[in-house]
Order: C-alpha cells, then structure tokens, then sequence
C-alpha cells in the first residue's frame, strides 16, 4: 500500500508538470519479459504492470514469449537494442538468460527478476516474487488437512507427489516447502507413496504442462492402482491440477465408493476455482498478482530515482553466483470455506466470473 500511495504521488507530480502544449514527461523505456499467455496469472502480471508503468510516465515494452527460450532471449535482446532502461523478467528457463544479461549490463541496463529467479548471471540486481517456500508449506498442509477431513478412517494415506517445471528455480521450493510437512509423515507411515516416486528428478513436469501432468497421472493409476486407491495428490499449479483431476475422473474417482482424492493447486486460476467449489479440486494458493505487479515496478521507479529498492529478504535467494535481494509478498491459501470471499472481496474476481 505504501508503494502504490508512493506510485500515486509520482503520477501526480508527473500530472502536475504537465502543460496542455506538451508531452507527458517520458521517463524511459521498461522491458516487461513475461514466459507465457497460457497461464491466465502471467497475462494479468504483465498488464498490470503495463498499465501502472504508462501510469507513471514510463514507456513499458510488454512481451510474451511462448514458454519458447530463443523466443525470449530475442524478445528481451530486441529490448536492450531499442534503450529500454530496466528489465522486468519472468524467465522460462532461468538459466538460459547470462549472455544478453552481460550485454545488458554492459549498456547500464538494470534487471530484476519477476516471481522466478534468474540463475548463474551476477547481472540480476533485484527479486520480486512470493515466498516460494511458504507456497510449499500451505500446499502440503492444506493436503494434510484435506487428508484428514475427507478419509479419517484411512490410514495409511495413499499418497502422490507432482513437481512443477525442472528449469523454474520456484518448482524446487515449492516442492521443499511441501515436503517440509508431507516428509515427517512419509517417514512415521502415515503417508504412503505407492509409485515410490519422489524428489524433482522423478516428479517435475517440464514448463508446467498439464497435458504431461494428466499422462503421468493415468500412467501412476494403471501402474499402482487397480487394487488400491489414491487418497491424495501434491499438485503445485492449477494447471497441472486440472489434467490430474480429469485423470482421476476418466477411471471412475469422484464417487461415493470411490471418493475423488485431495488434490492442491496454486494460482487461483478460474476453471480451478469453480472446480474447487464443485468439490473436485480441494485448494489452491492464491499469489495476488496485482501486488507483485507493484512491486516490481515500485523497485524500477527507485532504480530509475538512483534510490535503493525496498526490500525484506537478503539471504534465501542465491542464484549460484549472488544472493539477490528479493521482496517476497505473502501467499494465501484457499479451499471451498474461504475462496469466493477472498477473491471477490479483494476483486481479483467478481462474483460473475466465479458464477457460484
Ligand atoms: C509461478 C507459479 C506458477 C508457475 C506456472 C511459477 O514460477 O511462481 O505461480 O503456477 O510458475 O506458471
């Protein structure tokens, strides 16, 4: 909030130096790399950031790049090569980035890394994002709550785990902090992963594809399952969620004897919230985009002021050459009791998208 008062102002005093016979002052030119439109929350990351930057007086250069790395290694060189002053980048890969980061630097071109850390470049200077770990932390509680509310009488608990994409730096907290609660459990019996199948090596999903998440759910089902039941599922993202759950759903899950299994998320992505609210999916974690979106452009108006940025987190994220000072916002998690109210009331959603 005190970054958007900050943000306000600025656009006031750039409003107030404005005369009917000239331009709004241009502050300069921010590239705004974002990896994808298939997940709706990088669309509304990256327009929303459009849209406080032009507030601002910056002229903002918004680029998706189609989980394609050439594509974004061009799409951000093109940004360099036209002036931009500041990177604001969601990397696909994020070690793929060094080289145009050197010629970046090279140019006094400063980067901040937007919800996924940039690795092996000592040309990141700042990081905006959530806690990662925390996402972690709520998705395996939420599952062990769900565990306990809809098979009390079963135990062991048969249990699978899903890890997002190897190449996002994110997927291995989010998998860490998970594993912090699921893991004690795993060890005392409580939880049981049939499949065996554990660790990022054995459960990610290559660029968060849930057409992958969907197969590896059936191929898990047909190998473990034809004489047992799955009682619990570690999903990191909605996407993947909604490919597990059609899995589930193809061989019968989602009746009274054979009862649908709690499968988390993240995101809050629509189809995952009104599946939540018809009792399939059990949760989410809902990262407010809006606010990352700020962030990251209150960090560029600092750096562009020759201010330092605000940030609260100085040692978690090291990225294999520094440790880049980050800014990390609160996650939130949301199963059926809390998530129309939490979306509709911040606005993230109106009542008619959601449509319960
Ligand atoms: C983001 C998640 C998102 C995932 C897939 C991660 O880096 O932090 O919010 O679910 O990418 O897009």
């Amino acid at each position: 909030m005190k970054k958007f008062g900050a943000l306000i102002a600025s656009v006031a005093i750039s409003l107030a130096s404005f005369t009917p016979f000239a331009h709004a002052q241009d502050k300069g030119m921010v590239g705004i790399s974002m990896p994808t439109k298939t997940s709706t929350r990088w669309i509304s990351d990256g327009e929303t950031m459009e849209k406080l930057f032009k507030d601002a007086g910056y002229t903002p250069d918004l680029q998706f790049a189609d989980d394609d790395i050439p594509n974004q290694l061009s799409q951000i060189e093109n940004m360099v090569t036209k002036g931009a002053k500041v990177l604001v980048i969601g990397a696909i890969d994020g070690t793929t980035l060094s080289d145009i980061l050197q010629r970046a630097a090279d140019q006094g071109v400063k980067v901040i890394a937007y919800d996924r850390l940039i690795r092996e470049s000592k040309n990141v200077d700042y990081y905006a994002t959530f806690d990662n770990f925390q996402v972690g932390v709520l998705q395996g509680t939420s599952l062990v709550n769900g565990l306990k509310e809809r098979f009390p009488d079963t135990k062991p608990w048969n249990v699978e785990l899903f890890g997002g994409s190897p190449d996002d730096n994110n997927a291995f907290f989010f998998y860490d902090g998970a594993m912090s609660v699921l893991q004690p459990l795993i060890d005392s019996g409580d939880i049981v992963i049939k499949s065996g199948q554990m660790g990022m090596e054995q459960v990610g999903t290559l660029r968060w594809d849930g057409t992958v998440a969907q197969a590896r759910m059936e191929n898990l089902l047909s190998s473990n399952y034809t004489d047992a039941q799955v009682n619990g599922v570690l999903s990191p993202y909605d996407g993947l969620s909604i490919g597990i759950l059609s899995a589930l759903r193809g061989i019968g899950y989602g009746s009274e004897d054979l009862k649908m299994p709690i499968v988390t998320g993240q995101d809050a992505e629509l189809p995952s919230v009104k599946s939540i609210l018809a009792d399939e999916q059990y949760s989410t974690v809902f990262k407010d985009t809006r606010e990352l979106a700020k962030v990251a452009v209150s960090m560029v108006q600092a750096i562009m002021e020759g201010k330092e940025p605000e940030v609260n987190d100085t040692k978690t994220y090291d990225n294999g050459v520094k440790v880049v000072p980050s800014y990390l916002l609160k996650p939130v998690a949301l199963n059926k009791e809390n998530v129309k109210d939490v979306l509709t009331k911040s606005e993230y959603y109106t009542a008619d998208q959601i449509g319960d």
